[in-house]
C-alpha cells in the first residue's frame, strides 16, 4: 500500500523512513508530487497544522496520508516557540538562527527544562483526520553542541542522557525522539494501515 507523508522536510522524512520500517508500505513523500503546492501552515496548534497538511494531501493526491507536525516548547518561554518553532527567527526557516535567537532569549537562565512535542495526523479514503503525539522531555544547552540532526537537535538534551540531539547518534535519537514516540502511538492507533507493533 502507497502511504504519503506530507513533508519535503528531508531530516523528517529520513527519520520517519528509518522509523516507520514496515516492509507493506511503500513510502512516498511530498516530494515526489512537486507540483502541488505547499501547504500554508497557519494553524494556532500543532494538530490544527497536521491535520490541515495530510487532508490537504490526501484531497490532491488520493493517496493515505500521513503528516507530521513538531516543535519545541520552553517553560521558562512560557512555552515557546511551540507551533512557531520553524520560523522563531522569522521567515524562512534558519535553524542557526532561531537557536541563536532561543540561547539570546533565555540567557543565563538556570532554569532550561524544554521539551520536544510531534503531532501526526493520519487520513485516507474513507477515513476522517485522526492524530496522536510524542513527545520528549529534556532541557536546553547554554550552547550548541554537535552537528547531527536538525533544527534545534544541537542545544537540546534529552532527560537520561548528557549529551545533545546534535551528538547523540541518529539510531538512538530514533529510538527515544517525539518523532519515535508519536510513530509508536500511530501503529498503535492505525494497525489496519500501519501495520501493528514497531518491529
Ligand atoms: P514543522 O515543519 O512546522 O513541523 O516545524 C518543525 C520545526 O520544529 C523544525 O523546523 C525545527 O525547528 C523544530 N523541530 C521539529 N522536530 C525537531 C527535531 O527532531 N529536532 C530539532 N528540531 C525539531
Amino acid at each position: 500500500m502507497k502511504l504519503l507523508i506530507a513533508t519535503r522536510n528531508r531530516h523528517k522524512l529520513g527519520e520517519i523512513r528509518a522509523i516507520l520500517d514496515v516492509p507493506h508500505l511503500d513510502l512516498v513523500s511530498s516530494l515526489d508530487f512537486p507540483e502541488i503546492p505547499d501547504v500554508i501552515e497557519d494553524g494556532a496548534t500543532l494538530e490544527a497544522n497536521a491535520v490541515k497538511k495530510a487532508v490537504e494531501l490526501h484531497r490532491a493526491t488520493g493517496l493515505w496520508t500521513i503528516a507530521d507536525d513538531s516543535g519545541v516548547e520552553v517553560d521558562a518561554l512560557g512555552g515557546a516557540p511551540g507551533v512557531y518553532s520553524a520560523r522563531y527567527a522569522g521567515e524562512p526557516c534558519n535553524h542557526a538562527n532561531n537557536i541563536a535567537k532561543m540561547l539570546a532569549e533565555l540567557g543565563g537562565r538556570p532554569d532550561r527544562t524544554a521539551r520536544f512535542r510531534c503531532v501526526m495526523a493520519l487520513t485516507g479514503p474513507g477515513f476522517p483526520p485522526q492524530t496522536v503525539e510524542g513527545r520528549i522531555e529534556g532541557r536546553i544547552t547554554p550552547a550548541p553542541r554537535g552537528t547531527g540532526g536538525f533544527g534545534y537537535d544541537p542545544i537540546f538534551i534529552p532527560d537520561g542522557y548528557d549529551r545533545t540531539f546534535g551528538e547523540l547518534d541518529a539510531d538512538t535519537k530514533n529510538r527515544i525522539s517525539h518523532r519515535a514516540n508519536a510513530l509508536a502511538a500511530a501503529r498503535a492507533a492505525w494497525s489496519h494501515v500501519l501495520g501493528g507493533a514497531a518491529s
